[in-house]
């Protein structure tokens, strides 16, 4: 049986691209067995009738249609719930990624990846505005997550369907998917496409997304090093913290108690009291994570490892 291909596509006022789009994939994926998926992401431009009648004319087509403008990401969770897919593709509905790069992505799960991402090397996008922070992000974000990509903002990626099962995505976490996906023990890899500047429509980020990206990837982090230990993290600065101040003040006390020097002419009594005080805190605040953790995994019943297959001895049934 041949697996069926989902392509997930967020809209956020897209008027002008979506007909070509559907166009230019129908032509890309005559050989597959696919369904499109687009989800109006709140809309305001008419693109939600644009949608609703590509969807009631082509059975292949299905409309999602959000109550509000959700963002990126939400939007994508919610074509992925929609999706039947075996393989799961997502890409921008701007036109700015090539449908014809598809093929190659489905070649990629074929060889047995389980995520693989675009790499727009060649990208078609505003210098300052958005390819330099853009690199800057990326050498950060692979640095700290140890999945080395080009190109984490590529929207043009494919999944097998496992992987996104067991994921949730809160806030503009979709940058982070592969991250995300190899912490649960995905292979990821990548593969150059095609870029397009967009021509129709406007771009929906700007510089406020910097800010918001170097967070993500603290919580990235924190997530895929210390999601079931956090007082490994907070309580080892805690612990270091308080240390520091306690010796300054063991230090200060044989001072004033031994030779009689005064306090009140020490400055650094001061940074002695902040750095046990940080340090009670942190640890303290390591210890309601683990609380917080525990909730999280026992209430939802979820598990934090996931088993591939179990081995076991069998009998050789004699014949
Ligand atoms: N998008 C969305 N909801 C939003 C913002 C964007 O569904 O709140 C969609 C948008 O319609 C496009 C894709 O996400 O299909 C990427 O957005 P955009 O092209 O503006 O991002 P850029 O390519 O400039 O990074
Ligand atoms: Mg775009």
């Amino acid at each position: 049986m041949r697996d069926l291909i989902s392509i997930v596509i967020p809209i956020y006022n897209e008027r002008e691209n979506i007909e070509e789009l559907y166009e230019r994939l129908k032509r890309a994926l005559s050989d597959f067995d696919y369904e499109i998926v687009f989800v109006d992401d709140g809309s305001k431009d008419g693109s939600t009738e644009i949608i609703r009648e590509i969807a009631q004319k082509d059975g292949r087509v299905k409309g999602v249609i959000l109550k509000r403008n959700y963002g990126q990401t939400a939007a994508l969770s919610a074509g992925f719930e929609v999706a039947k897919g075996d393989i799961i593709i997502t890409m921008d509905g701007d036109l700015q990624n090539d449908p014809e790069d598809i093929p190659r992505l489905l070649e990629k799960i074929r060889e047995g990846y389980d995520v693989v991402s675009g790499w727009r090397r060649n990208r078609k996008d505003p210098l300052i505005k958005r390819r330099l922070p853009s690199s800057i992000a990326n050498w950060i974000i692979s640095k700290i997550t140890g999945v080395n990509l080009h190109d984490y903002g590529c929207t043009l990626k494919a999944y097998k369907r496992e992987i996104l099962e067991d994921l949730s995505l809160y806030g503009e976490l979709h940058r982070f998917i592969p991250a995300l996906a190899s912490m649960n023990g995905a292979k990821v890899t990548e593969i150059v496409v095609k870029h397009h500047p967009r021509r129709r429509g406007k771009s929906k980020y700007g510089l406020e997304r910097i800010p918001k990206v170097l967070l993500d990837t603290l919580l990235v982090k924190f997530l895929l090093s210390y999601r079931t230990r956090p007082l490994h993290l907070l309580g080892g600065w805690g612990l270091l913290s308080f240390f520091a101040g306690f010796f300054i003040a063991l230090y200060l006390s044989i001072q004033k108690l031994f030779f009689g020097i005064e306090l009140s002419r020490r400055p650094i009594l001061l940074l002695a009291v902040l750095l046990m005080l940080a340090g009670i805190q942190l640890i303290s605040t390591g210890l309601l994570a683990e609380m917080l953790m525990r909730t999280y995994y026992e209430s939802q019943g979820k598990k934090p490892y996931s088993i591939k297959e179990i081995v076991t001895w069998k009998r050789e049934s004699s014949t």
